[in-house]
């Protein structure tokens, strides 16, 4: 049985690990945090990630995702709403990802929390841990996510950042996402709003290094959007100023090549604009489904399912990508809210074509 590692413990590796696990195999799932922090991420769960989630055996419902069967997109002058194609969810990402990595556990893999990988070797597959330990296996998963693992670094630079903050359970907030996810768009970026299952609200942004620069900081940027936007500014009412950020997010990045024995998953195989909310079911998906790769072909599978991988992500990255640069621009922005004005089953559409086909 080959010996498989797996780096990251977010939804991609934990993916990995029970569908390994599940078919008999022993695979070691290392991840640096001992307890799943809050993240950044915006914390939709479209329903292929539902379905992603059901499949592995975590029921979104039981760890008390909040049902959301409608969007709200809003600019500082319009705001429009429009069904989903089918029930999403909103939850925390501290409560799901611990979730996963528990189902990796009782499924049988090897799970270290608390351990973190250093480096990685590609050519032979060795990984060195912080204690200076190295370690070879068959065959490794990348699946360390929004941060970089050096040795197989994506090459692209990016200047969007992504922050996200807890707002406070409040009956403004409850009334007015009660079943909604809600967009609002603004100059180079967005900010996205949703109930989790406390009742408390995940705020998450993404905007341009550009824009943060000129507003001089977080706070600065909060009060420039609570001025621009009314509807933005009574939902922030209880915003605090502590966000968690990360910088240089790759949107529309999709990993072409890969070694022998390494299969890039999640946000390390393809990065989907976070606009579209599909980024948790493409790691889902793309850990399942290199883990059946590594099953059925072993570990000399990895550079045709990186292939394929790359293929089936395509169509609903390129539409994100397209969805983002049409919102971040004014023009382009209020002809957007023009024709969904007219047409709101657009938005629907536009929703189901940035979900990921899973397989
Ligand atoms: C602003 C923003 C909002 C978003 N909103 C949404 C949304 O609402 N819905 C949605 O579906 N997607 C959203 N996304 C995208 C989503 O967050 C990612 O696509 C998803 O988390 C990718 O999962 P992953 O498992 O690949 O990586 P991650 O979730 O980043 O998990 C990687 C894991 O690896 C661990 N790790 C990292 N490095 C190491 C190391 N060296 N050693 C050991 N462990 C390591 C980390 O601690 C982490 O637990 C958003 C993204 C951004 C930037």
């Amino acid at each position: 049985m080959p010996e498989t590692l797996i780096i990251g413990g977010g939804p991609a590796g934990s993916a990995a690990a029970i569908t390994l696990a599940q078919a008999g195999m022993r695979p070691q799932l290392i991840e640096r945090h001992r307890t799943a922090p809050a993240g950044v991420c915006g914390g939709f769960l479209g329903w292929d990630a539902i379905a992603g989630l059901e499949e592995l055996g975590v029921d979104p419902w039981k760890l008390g995702a909040r049902p959301i069967t409608r969007f709200r997109l809003a600019t500082a002058k319009r705001c429009i709403e429009a069904s989903l194609p089918a029930t999403a969810a909103g939850i925390s990402r501290r409560t799901l990802d611990d979730a996963l990595i528990e189902a990796a556990g009782h499924a049988g893999a090897l799970v270290s929390r608390g351990r973190t990988v250093r480096a990685i070797d590609p050519d032979t597959r060795t990984v060195r841990f912080d204690n200076g330990q190295d370690s070879a296996a068959d065959a490794v998963f990348i699946s360390v996510g929004k941060h970089e693992l050096r040795g197989v670094g994506r090459d692209f630079s990016s200047s969007s950042i992504g922050l996200r903050t807890t707002l406070p359970p409040s009956h403004i907030l409850h009334d007015a996402l009660e079943g909604m996810v809600e967009l609002h768009l603004f100059d180079r970026g967005y900010a996205g709003l949703l109930l989790q299952e406390d009742g408390s609200a995940n705020l998450c942004l993404s905007v341009s290094r550009e824009r943060l620069t000129e507003a001089g900081s977080v706070p600065a940027l909060i009060d420039q959007l609570r001025q621009e936007a009314p509807l933005l500014k009574a939902r922030l009412q209880g915003a605090s100023s502590r966000f968690d950020a990360v910088a240089g997010v790759p949107y529309g990045w999709r990993a072409s090549v890969t070694h022998k024995g390494i299969f890039r998953t999640g946000d390390q195989s393809a990065v989907i604009a976070s606009l579209a909310g599909d980024g948790i079911a493409i790691a889902l998906a793309s850990g399942t489904s290199a883990a059946r790769a590594m099953l059925t072909g072993g570990p000399d599978a990895a550079p045709a399912w990186q292939r394929a991988w790359r293929r089936q992500c395509g169509m609903p990255v390129g539409i994100a990508e397209a969805l983002r640069h049409g919102a971040a621009a004014p023009l382009s922005r209020s002809l957007l809210m023009t024709v969904l004005k007219c047409a709101p089953a657009l938005g629907t559409g536009a929703a189901a074509f940035t979900r990921i086909r899973r397989v």
